[in-house]
């Protein structure tokens, strides 16, 4: 659990992180746009030629590159920093990784007096990657549900709202889901759910990193994410990761090596 807090609290640094990111990003941007209209200007009223004798055009592609480069170098420091902690790559129990975070943010569902069911199935095969980032995954996913919940009680709905956390195996795969009766997403706003800095919150509120986040690390792991909504009714984010496959260090160890050791 305490590493599960640590990562709600990276979370929010990389909040901040992005409302940083938008400001720093915003001059650099503005004076690449000054300097092209500029330069379009220029070259309406006198021959490229003679810009480029002088110098000039140079200069202003030289500014131009240079601010791209500065947004390049925000945007390259704050992806690291999104990664920074992914340590070695583990076994996770599923059931662990959803339990640990279910308890974490547990206090806002039941502030909202929500049903929560946590529906794991039995015998559930483990998963690889790095258990901190599995389970900023369903942080992220459990926050949106409670934000989407809050939203629907502020808006008078009447129904007690619900939250299902689950997970199964399909077709070979893991499969967790996350499921609100929220409002639910309209559909014009589904093909842009990934997109980082995509949100319809309020600053300070919502940083539009959480899903894209998520895919990153999702993807990472050799899996993917999806989400089903219907407005009225609620929403449905659905990751699949591949299981953990080859030798499992909890079971083989002192188990005879019945396992063939990499090469
Ligand atoms: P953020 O939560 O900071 O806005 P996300 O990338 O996590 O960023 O989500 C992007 C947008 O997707 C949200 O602003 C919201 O409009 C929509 N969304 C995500 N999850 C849900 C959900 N469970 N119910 C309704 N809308 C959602």
């Amino acid at each position: 659990l305490e590493q599960a807090v640590v990562q709600a609290d990276k979370l929010s640094a990389v909040g901040l992180m992005a409302a940083g990111l938008a400001h720093e990003i915003n001059n650099p941007l503005a004076s690449i746009s000054a300097y092209t209209e500029d330069l379009q200007d220029r070259l309406r009223e006198e021959p490229a030629a003679r810009l480029q004798e002088s110098g000039e055009l140079d200069q202003y592609l030289g500014t131009i590159r240079q601010q791209a480069l500065r947004c390049k170098g925000f945007v390259d420091s704050m992806l690291r920093f999104t990664r920074r902690e992914s340590g070695p790559s583990r076994l996770i129990r599923v059931e662990d990784a959803l339990r640990d975070t279910l308890a974490l943010i547990h206090y806002r569902f039941r502030r909202l007096g929500a049903r929560v069911t946590l529906d794991l199935a039995p015998e559930l095969p483990p998963v690889r990657g790095e258990p901190g980032l599995l389970e900023q995954v369903v942080l992220n996913l459990l926050a949106n549900a409670a934000d989407a919940l809050e939203d629907a009680a502020a808006a008078g709905a009447e129904s007690r709202p619900g939250l299902r956390l689950g997970a199964r195996t399909e077709d070979g795969w893991v499969v967790i889901e996350v499921e609100d009766t929220g409002p639910g997403i309209p559909p014009e706003h589904l093909p842009r759910l990934f997109e980082p800095f995509f949100t319809t919150k309020p600053p300070g509120k919502g940083t539009g990193l959480g899903l894209a986040v998520c895919q990153d690390i999702v993807r990472a792991m050799g899996g993917e994410i999806r989400v089903e909504s219907e407005l009225g009714r609620g929403t449905r984010v659905t990751v699949r990761l591949p299981p953990a496959a080859g030798p499992q260090p909890a079971e083989s160890e002192g188990g005879g090596g019945t396992w063939p050791t990499n090469p």
